[in-house]
Parts: structure tokens; sequence; C-alpha cells
């Protein structure tokens, strides 16, 4: 059973990603990133939202400055008005594991939108050292995050998560992100449900 923060956009139809097998992409020439994908699309659009998006980039940096790799990857939800969500995975003595998946059928500016929303929980669990495990987890998402949508223990929702998503938009387009036309799940989640 793992624990998520879940984003969704209402009205949206999702057809699954596919997965291509490649070297883990590296945000910062030869040096590991430790916002790792093997989907060539999420590849490329990690590289040019880090250089695109100031918060995207500095997001990046506090990762990296933290123990925790995440995998990004293309992922098709049941639940259509589900855009991404982050889950722990797990944790060893020196490295935590976080996962991310996301719609990727969605356009470019909705995706970068999101990868920025996704990688501020990711941000947020590399802050709180204490996250090892599903519990640990649980505890932060009640401190940090609040309840939405659904019913309970479906999801939670950070403030600065939904703040990092507009920052991004605007970065990428010199605008306001696509926000408003969505709504929020965060929470607890037992394992993907497809
Ligand atoms: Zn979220």
């Amino acid at each position: 059973m793992a624990i998520g923060f879940l984003s969704t956009a209402m009205g949206r139809i999702t057809v699954c990603g596919v997965l291509v097998l490649l070297a883990p992409a590296s945000l910062h020439g030869d040096e590991p990133s430790p916002v790792r994908t093997e989907s060539t699309k999420l590849r490329a659009l990690l590289t040019e939202a880090t250089r695109q998006s100031p918060t995207i980039s500095a997001l990046v940096d506090r990762i990296r400055a933290s123990n925790v790799i995440a995998h990004i990857e293309c992922q098709h939800f049941q639940s259509f008005i589900l855009k991404g969500r982050t889950f722990f995975l797990s944790a060893k003595a020196t490295v935590r594991y976080v996962r991310v998946q996301i719609d990727c059928m969605q356009s470019r500016q909705e995706l970068v939108e999101i990868i920025g929303h996704e990688l501020q929980h990711v941000s947020e669990i590399a802050a709180a050292a204490d996250v090892v495990d599903r519990r640990s987890f649980a505890h932060l998402l009640n401190a940090i995050g609040r309840p939405n949508g659904g019913a309970e223990n479906e999801g939670y929702e950070t403030e600065a998560a939904l703040l990092a998503e507009e920052q991004v938009g605007r970065e990428v387009t010199g605008r306001g992100g696509s926000s408003t036309q969505l709504v929020r799940l965060t929470g607890l989640t037992d394992t993907p449900s497809h």
C-alpha cells in the first residue's frame, strides 16, 4: 500500500502512455539527476522544463541536495480526472525512492505544470528526512497537506504544490497556468489502482 499525492483534472480522458526503456535522464550533463525517467518524452520535457523554469530547476536542486531519487513515469489512470500523483516507494540506508506518475496524454503546457506540481511534492518529501516508510509519509501528509476531494484518505494536497504549478505555468508561458481547470485530489492511496 502506497501513500500518495494525487493531482487531477476535471474532464480529461486519458490514454496510456508508452514507456521506452533508456538510460536514466540526466538534467545536468553527466551528473546523475535525482529526477529520472525511462520515458523519452518525459526525458526531453524534463530537460527543457528545467532550462525554462527557474521553479523546476530549483526544485531539482533541492531534491539533489537530499537523499531522495524520484522516478517519473507515464501512467494511464483509470480515473479520467487524475493527472498525476507522487508516492513514497522505499527507503534504504542512504537513499529514499519516490515515484511520480503522470498522465502523459496532455498538452506540453499541462505536462510541464504538473511536473512542477509533483516535483514540489517530491521536494516536500526530500525536506522531511524522517519520511522513511508509509507511516512516516502519512504523518508528513497530515502535517503539511489537507485532505482534498473524494473519500476520506484518498488524497492530500499542499498549497505549495498548487503555487509551484501556477508559477511554472507563468514561467513557461509568461502568463497564468491552467490550474483553474484542475480539481485536486491528494493523499492516501493504495497501490496504483491500474
Ligand atoms: Zn498535489
